[in-house]
């Protein structure tokens, strides 16, 4: 039974929306074009909830894609951030508040420097940048179904919403920016290996999700990326590790805490900004003071460090603690064991993937995804039906089979039972899809 009423609010505010912006959405994955229907309008978030616009409240399973590790308006950030707002909200100035984040994410992690800037795209996009100039070299390998943002030279096979939208690399990126870019499948060692043996003295980096989520959750092989850190140190190339989507979020220290591999370069972005626009990169000093002022390689920003977005970060990360950790853990084991036992008792085949709180069922698959072919290889149809059962039944999960589902740490056990409820309906809708 739909626990949700009629969405009439969304289907206007559509349709004002899209007679001014394309598709009426401002980034691809909030439009609804994997599940169909009419995307649905937020009015307001708090703690594991939302709200839509016409007062239906969901459990939300999206997280704003990661960074609302602590819920929506948590009181710490919210009231770090009016703090902020009350002394002004931009200088174009340095402030002290840029250095303590920079800070927090050197003691939190492997690299030695920090560049702020605004967005993940921007992370990578400047990381890929300082690598070229570093090196001297021009080549970038890259994964398919890796999304390291809209980034010309790493729209080439990318997951999430590129994935969702089948479009295998977008027109606007020319021939020139792509062809510097050797798309090699996922968890391949052996590709790794013949692409540096035939070009390694031409790589400038390897950049990889240090465990890929756009293409839904699909960890690394045990030595995968040793193996690419090993390689790029052999031939003088540059890891890029991407923790931009797992940094903050799969322990205190991303994905370097749970396997210990340090990117030359990091990316980070998501968590790190508390639900405001901020992210950044960082490496080894040697290779970070390349960059401008202190080096040659230029990089800017008019709002980098912007005094709210690095008030909402610091307040973030200051919070995620290890109890933090611990009720993201557990509430993504007990939302994987009710999604599971529902599956199976609807007779679904399915394929849960793994890597801490992040997970994905893959439905209508039973062997290992270890990448984007195999990823491919779900039933699109089931998860749509599955997707507006939960809706219904007042859960918000990513409108795309290409995702992880996210969790905070205010998701409770009222939260849970929600859940629970609305995976009878959904079990048995995902059944009828699959046939
Ligand atoms: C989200 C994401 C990006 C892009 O970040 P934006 O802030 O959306 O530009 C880059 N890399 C990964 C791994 C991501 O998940």
């Amino acid at each position: 039974m739909p626990v949700t009423n009629a969405r009439n609010g969304s289907a206007e505010l559509f349709a004002r929306a899209s007679a001014v912006t394309p598709g009426g959405v401002n980034s691809p994955v909030r439009a609804f074009g994997s599940v169909g229907g009419t995307p649905v309008f937020m009015a307001s978030g708090s703690g594991a909830y939302l709200t839509d616009v016409d007062g239906n409240r969901y459990v939300d399973l999206v997280c704003s894609w990661g960074p609302m590790i602590l819920g929506h308006a948590h009181p710490a950030v919210v009231s770090a951030v009016q703090h902020a707002a009350q002394l002004g909200t931009s200088f174009g100035a340095v402030t002290a508040a840029e250095t303590e984040l920079a800070e927090e994410i050197i003691a939190r992690t492997a690299v030695e420097r920090v560049r702020l800037v605004n967005s993940g795209t921007e992370a990578t996009m400047s990381a890929l940048r300082l690598a070229r100039g570093y090196t001297g070299r021009r080549l970038v390998v890259k994964f398919a179904g890796c999304y390291h943002g809209h980034v010309d030279a790493l729209l080439v096979a990318a997951g999430s919403g590129v994935a969702t939208l089948g479009l295998p690399d977008s027109p606007g990126v020319t021939g020139a920016a792509a062809a510097d870019t050797l798309v090699l499948p996922y968890n391949d060692a052996e590709a790794v290996r013949q692409a540096f043996a035939e070009r390694g003295t031409e790589i400038a980096c390897v950049i990889t999700e240090a465990c890929p989520a756009n293409m839904g959750v699909v960890p690394p092989a045990s030595g995968f990326n040793e193996l690419l850190s090993a390689l790029c140190g052999e031939y003088g190339a540059l890891l890029i590790m991407d923790e931009v989507l797992t940094g903050f979020r799969v322990t205190r220290s991303g994905w370097y805490g749970r396997e210990g591999v340090a990117g030359d370069l990091v990316t980070f972005g998501k968590v790190m900004g508390g639900g405001l626009p901020a992210a950044a990169f960082g490496g080894r000093a040697e290779i970070m003071n390349r960059l401008a002022p202190a080096g040659p390689v230029y990089q800017a920003g008019t709002l980098s460090g912007n005094p709210l977005a690095t008030a909402a970060g610091l307040a973030t990360l200051r919070e995620c603690t290890d109890e933090v950790y611990g009720r993201v853990d557990q509430a993504a084991a007990a939302v994987t064991k009710l999604t599971a036992d529902a599956l199976t008792s609807a007779g679904v085949r399915f394929r849960l993937q793994q890597a801490g709180s992040l997970f994905t069922f893959f439905l209508g698959v039973t062997d290992p995804v270890r990448d984007f072919s195999g990823a491919r290889s779900q039933s699109a149809a089931a998860y749509a039906a599955f997707f507006h059962a939960m809706l219904d039944g007042g859960v918000y999960l990513p409108p795309s089979p290409y995702e992880a589902w996210f969790l905070s740490a205010a998701h409770d056990d009222e939260a849970i039972s929600r859940i629970a409820d609305a995976l009878e309906g959904a079990a048995s809708a995902a059944a009828s899809a699959l046939g």
